[in-house]
């Protein structure tokens, strides 16, 4: 499960210290690009905070958090589509003073476990005007309550709030992480090896790539392409393939600047690992006949590539440029 490497993480370790001496803040802003992980990591929260122990993850507290039905545990702009209508709404909640169907007058529970949690996803993604009015609740604190932001980053986040929350970074995953959790969930290797050499440590972008697998042979293609494109007449042969269409030419550059990557290591010979997995061999062959400064050329080549389809340049036209000037690039700077 990603919970259980979020539970490793130095974010949710310095959380869990604050947690036992008493120190947790009434707001948070963790930044994360991940939005799976963003997702998962709001419920660990919420359980570690409530649960009577530490978010045990099989009572019924933490059950009914997993289940989204705790209500206690407040989500907006899971969907990134908050207006000041909604802030508003949820700074009405957040004053309440108690909330139906609670039972916290028991006096055994804990500090924290009387706590109500308000997260919102997305908050880089909210208008400065949504920001303003939410930050009543910063300058005012509710009682008991615990308001948690998430954003991929803090750019476009208002210093009034940045400064009344604390900050956390939510952990980048590495491919292998990322292609060992797919093994342990049971997705077969092969296309746990692609999903994860592409999901750029993101189990959002993991997860996008399982869920289809004519990622896989689109993937295995381009190190055909790779390592057999050896002259002009093949350049035309595989810019007819379908991996070159109008659909699938992005991935398809995508791909190639991954692997070009991988090939850049092995020939500068640094101790960097592979971003693809289990495709050494292959890295080695494309490998051969590359210098630093032509793999150099080959990988703006397919940035170019890349930055033309995004000018709407047609894909057969980016398809022959890219392919040729690989070529070029291979022996021309020899
Ligand atoms: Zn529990």
């Amino acid at each position: 499960m990603i919970g259980d490497l979020l539970q490793e993480s130095k974010a949710y370790l310095d959380f869990k210290k604050d947690l036992s001496s008493d120190k947790i803040s009434h707001a948070y802003l963790f930044l994360g690009e991940d939005k799976l992980a963003r997702r998962e990591y709001m419920r660990l929260f919420a359980s570690t905070i409530l649960c009577r122990a530490g978010g045990c993850g099989v009572c019924d507290t933490c059950d009914k958090i997993y289940n989204d039905a705790h209500l206690g545990v407040h989500y907006y702009n899971l969907d990134g589509k908050m207006n000041v209508k909604l802030a508003e709404k949820l700074i009405e909640e957040s004053y309440k003073s108690s909330w139906e169907g609670n039972d916290i007058q028991d006096e055994q529970l804990s500090s924290g476990a009387s706590k109500r949690i308000f997260f919102v996803d997305n908050f880089d993604a909210t208008a400065p005007q949504v920001q303003n009015k939410l930050l009543k609740i910063f300058e005012e604190p509710p009682k008991n309550v615990i308001i948690a932001l998430f954003a991929s980053s803090d750019y476009a986040i208002l210093q009034t709030i940045k400064s009344r929350a604390k900050l956390c970074y939510l952990p980048k995953f590495t491919s292998e992480d990322i292609h060992n959790e797919l093994v342990k969930e049971g997705y077969p290797r092969s296309i746990a090896e692609i999903a994860s050499a592409l999901s750029d440590g993101s189990f959002e972008k993991a997860y996008m790539f399982v869920e289809d697998d004519s990622y896989y042979n689109q993937y295995s293609e381009c190190f055909e392409v790779l390592k057999n494109c050896k002259n002009s007449t093949m350049v035309v042969d595989f810019i007819g393939k379908p991996i070159f269409s109008k659909e699938n030419i992005g991935r398809t550059l995508e791909f190639l600047s991954i692997i070009l990557r991988d090939v850049a290591i092995k020939v500068s010979g640094a101790k960097t690992p592979y971003t693809t997995r289990n495709r050494d061999y292959d890295i080695q062959l494309i490998s051969e006949g590359y210098t630093m400064a032509s793999i150099a050329m080959a990988i703006l080549e397919v940035n170019q590539g890349q930055a033309m389809l995004n000018s709407y340049v047609s894909a057969t036209t980016v398809a022959e440029r890219v392919l040729f000037k690989i070529l070029e690039a291979k022996y021309k700077w020899q």
